[in-house]
């Protein structure tokens, strides 16, 4: 997305040239307030300029030509329309100047308030405010202070210490106690605060302030922290911000005056109602900062009931309009409603389903918009356990719920504490006042946050709930030391290292660690929760989305699963077959010893008698599989890793040998293995003698395996249930190696089969690249392929995942190499071409070839969404991936304008 430029670009656009689908070129901010100007509601005027006048100026340094003439032009007609000039010293406009990009970044860019403001025009803001002393020096020490930190660098703290000095000296904690001269006094402190820190004075030209904020703007956009945030949360890094300006509109004229967010329905739990923080008397950085608590929305009634009744209404109305649950900034001046912001809003996971199913029953969305807007990572977080409390623990405080989960962790009180004692491998709890987004490492480190200050819409709530972590916000019975580490509460003290629990759904705070009980989403999909039963909003719109996906999904979906148990669990969930059951585990615990006979055997008869012993063992196996599964396609994989694997570590034979030989004992057997260790040693096991290559090297080793699978499914078959067997083939990289196997296959199936009815597919794994390449002729011998997504991104890439993720992934997410680990994610452009070669020139070699998917990828949204572009028949992914794959496979039905349901 290179920034174009010519000659007659349009950079800037009046709030009512805009609407809310030009999120791209106006940020988000810029396209809602566009779109509230245009509904008519009481938008103070402003103008936008584009995310493409910020790429340029990030790509050349400097503002693009044409940029500098549409702002005056723009600041012009904004200053007829408001009858005043920017910074005039009688009557001066005042602006702010806010950062905006194509998706919310809270708290992590700049916004400047009060653009305008100067030794002059301070006493005009004041005349006109009637001789308002107060409130004009406090907004000129409030643009001092903005403009110090963001757009030149001055560290904060020391205007907090100013402030804080002032507020002692008049022996108060509340700003509001400082008078006229005590802020008169404070700008005075603020400016040789900026003087040292600047080298310069605190610029006196409005249209130089404007100049430098929108210049710190488009800056603010490759500061560190936002820079972090976009990785975390995987937003492109070339987007740029849009810049808002806006006629500055006053919430701290007096007690008639005020700040305040809301919600139109409760993002944590979905419920309907009011939901907000309001501050009289405060400038709208003031909420979001926790300077001072807040109060709950509904008490504007009693403060100001027309503005209240005024702001109930838009939000009705911006609910219908945008058809969703909207979040939303204001300002009151002087009893006149102002809004400053209007967005979708960010909600937890339950709340997206519960909103989705509510939003269905009101009729403002079809269900195919819900399941749309729902998806398998909020799902996913919805099948996390939850505290068990019905014994011993009482809550010790009580704060808001501000982003549900059950987390319990050592206590740390920095970023810094945090990050180290994750690195351990410790949970921790990131305990703090309140956080800012310089704590954004440690709230990443951190199983869970609590905060002592601060609403729903605090800066560590918003955050928390964007990374899926728990959060308790404004736990205010809380009394926090950061420098002595510790917090006291209900009179206890609990220090760093102590471990607390804290449930983000209800904002409770727990001392020690409480144990956890599972999801009721869980619960439902294990059919222990019947959904046309119970009164819980969420299990009714996870069924209702879920029962939908299923309709519409055209990808049938398996699960992963070795054993009976494993098989009957995912079965519950949804689960239509097993893609992929490892027979690994069948040649481990006490089978170890048949194993290890099997790989000494020297004379022919020694091997097959190993073999006959695991025979009786495997059909057990299998037979409760197909049991289990009863009715459902089983894949089974044949043996997949290097023998060498059964046997104990070669150390660890040494030093058995040693000590046996030392006590006198008989070591033959010991020293067998060894040397077989030795002699199997590989370099590069990946890459090894396993998969097909074993059964093709070690005679009967796969015909055992064959035998075992048909006698089991004849046994089903003959007790009268249906095994659908499909042996599948691992590691082929060329078809004679697939004929070799099959023919061999055949024979036994055939013999095994007889007339019981049963019918073994056979198959392979697409897990090496050339097997890809020449999906066509491996067709010819394969009914069904599977795509082992793990291995094939292995060996696409070269590189082995153990090796490699703790190694130098970070170093290439960081440089955008990857945007995503290709293990979590499929790799459409490499690997992801890979499949989708192999399923065309398999399927046109032969036309009814089954193909599903087994690696981990699965059971991951985006590449669920990318197996079904490709045409595949199912994926196959752990029990507990299995209803986000359904939803998923619902999804990206839904999000093709696919209209086709199975
Ligand atoms: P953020 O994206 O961090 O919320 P905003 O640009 O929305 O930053 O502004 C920060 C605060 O300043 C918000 O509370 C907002 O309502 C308030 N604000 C911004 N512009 C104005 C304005 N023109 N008049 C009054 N308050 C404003
Ligand atoms: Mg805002
Ligand atoms: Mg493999």
């Amino acid at each position: 997305m290179a920034a174009q430029e010519t000659v007659d670009q349009k950079y800037v656009y009046d709030f009512s040239e805009g609407n809310k689908d030009l999120k791209d070129l106006l940020g988000g901010k810029g396209a809602n307030l566009a779109e509230m100007t245009n509904l008519g509601l009481p938008v103070p005027p402003g103008f936008t300029i584009t995310t493409e006048a910020c790429q340029a100026y990030l790509a050349t340094g400097r503002e693009p030509d044409g940029l500098a003439g549409q702002i005056e032009a723009h600041l012009e007609s904004l200053e007829r329309a408001m009858g005043k000039r920017l910074g005039d010293p009688q009557d001066p406009l005042l602006v702010s100047v806010r950062s905006g990009a194509k998706f919310s970044m809270p708290g992590m860019m700049e916004t400047v308030l009060n653009v305008g403001l100067n030794d002059q025009s301070v006493v005009g803001l004041s005349a006109q405010a009637g001789g308002n002393d107060r409130f004009a020096w406090d907004s000129y020490r409030r643009l001092i202070q903005m403009f110090g930190k963001t757009v030149c660098e001055v560290p904060g703290e020391e205007f907090e210490q100013a402030l804080d000095k002032a507020k002692s000296a008049r022996g108060t904690t509340n700003d509001l106690d400082l008078d006229a001269d005590d802020l008169r006094g404070l700008v005075e402190a603020y400016k040789k605060i900026f003087l040292k820190h600047t080298g310069r004075e605190f610029p006196q030209q409005p249209r130089e302030q404007l100049d430098l904020a929108i210049r710190a703007v488009f800056e603010s956009w490759n500061a560190e922290r936002a820079v972090l945030y976009r990785r975390q949360e995987r937003i492109p890094a070339d987007l740029g911000t849009a810049v808002n300006v806006v006629t500055m509109v006053f919430g701290n004229l007096g007690p008639d005056s005020g700040t305040g967010v809301a919600f139109t329905r409760d993002p944590a739990s979905g419920a309907q109602g009011i939901y907000g923080d309001y501050l009289a008397n405060a400038q709208g950085e003031d909420v979001v900062a926790g300077i001072r608590n807040t109060v709950p929305l509904q008490e504007l009634e009693q403060l100001d009931k027309a503005s209240y009744d005024e702001l109930l209404g838009i939000m009705a109305r911006l609910e219908e309009h945008y058809r969703d649950l909207c979040d939303i900034e204001f300002t009151i001046e002087r009893g006149k409603l102002w809004m400053l912001q209007t967005r979708v809003g960010k909600r937890t996971a339950a709340a997206a389903f519960v909103i989705a199913g509510q939003l269905v029953d009101e009729g403002l969305i079809d269900l195919d918009e819900a399941l749309h807007r729902v998806n398998g990572a909020q799902l996913a977080q919805l099948m996390f356990p939850r505290f068990q409390l019905d014994h011993e623990f009482h809550p010790v405080a009580t704060g808001i719920g501000a982003s549900p989960g059950a987390a319990s962790g050592t206590v740390v009180f920095t970023s810094a504490r945090a990050v180290e004692l994750a690195a351990e491998g410790k949970s921790v709890i990131l305990v703090r006042r309140e956080t800012n987004p310089d704590d954004l490492n440690g709230m990443i480190a951190a199983k869970g946050i609590l905060t002592s200050r601060g609403g729903k819409t605090s800066h560590a709530a918003v955050v928390a709930r964007g990374m899926g972590k728990t959060c308790v916000s404004g736990a205010d019975e809380i009394d926090v030391n950061v420098p002595a580490k510790r917090f006291t509460v209900a009179g206890q003290t609990v220090n760093e290292g102590d471990v607390v629990s804290i449930d983000g759904t209800t904002g409770k705070v727990y001392l020690g660690e409480v144990p956890v009980m599972p999801s009721e989403v869980v619960q439902y999909f294990e059919g222990s929760l019947d959904p046309e039963h119970i009164d819980n909003a969420l299990v009714r719109a996870v069924h209702r989305i879920m029962t939908h996906a299923d309709g519409k999904r055209r990808l049938a979906v398996r699960t992963n699963a070795d054993t009976g148990a494993d098989a009957a669990r995912a079965r519950r969930f949804g689960a239509e077959g097993i893609g992929l059951c490892r027979t690994e585990h069948m040649f481990l615990g006490d089978r170890r010893e048949l194993v290890e006979r099997l790989i000494l055997a020297r004379a022919e008869g020694e091997r097959e008698a190993a073999l006959a012993a695991l025979l009786p063992l495997q059909r057990a196996d299998f037979e409760e599989i197909f049991r289990e599964m009863d009715g459902l396609p089983v894949t089974v994989r044949l043996i997949d890793p290097p023998l060498h694997e059964f046997l104990p570590p070669l150390e660890q034979l040494a030093v058995n040998v040693a000590v046996a030989q030392e006590r006198g004992e008989d070591v033959a057997k010991e020293e067998a293995l060894l040397a077989a260790v030795r002699r199997m040693h590989e370099e590069n096991p990946m890459l090894g003698l396993r998969g097909v290559r074993l059964g093709l090297v070690i005679p009967g080793l796969f015909a055992m395996q064959v035998r075992a699978i048909a006698e089991a499914a004849v046994t089903c078959a003959r007790g009268g249930g249906v095994a659908k067997p499909e042996i599948m083939v691992p590691l082929v990289g060329a078809v004679q190696e697939l004929e070799t196997v099959r023919a061999e296959a055949e024979k036994i199936i055939a013999e095994v089969v007889g007339d019981s009815g049963v019918e073994v597919l056979i198959g392979t794994m697409i897990e090496v690249p050339r097997a890809a390449l020449t999906a066509g002729q491996i067709a010819e011998a394969a009914e069904f392929f599977s795509f082992g997504t793990n291995d094939l991104t292995q060996m696409g890439w070269g590189f082995s995942r153990d090796d490699v993720e703790g190694a130098f992934f970070w170093r290439y997410l960081e440089l955008g190499i990857f945007g995503i680990s290709p293990f979590e994610s499929i790799d459409r452009d490499g690997v992801g071409r890979l499949v989708r070669i192999a399923a065309e020139e398999g399927r046109a070699a032969r036309p009814g070839l089954k193909l599903g998917v087994c690696g981990e990828h699965g059971g991951d949204p985006d590449s669920v969404h990318f197996f079904h572009e490709v045409g595949l028949d199912y994926v196959s992914c752990s029990p507990f991936r299995v209803p986000v794959a359904r939803l998923e496979a619902g999804r990206a039905v839904v999000e093709t304008g696919g209209s086709d349901s199975r």
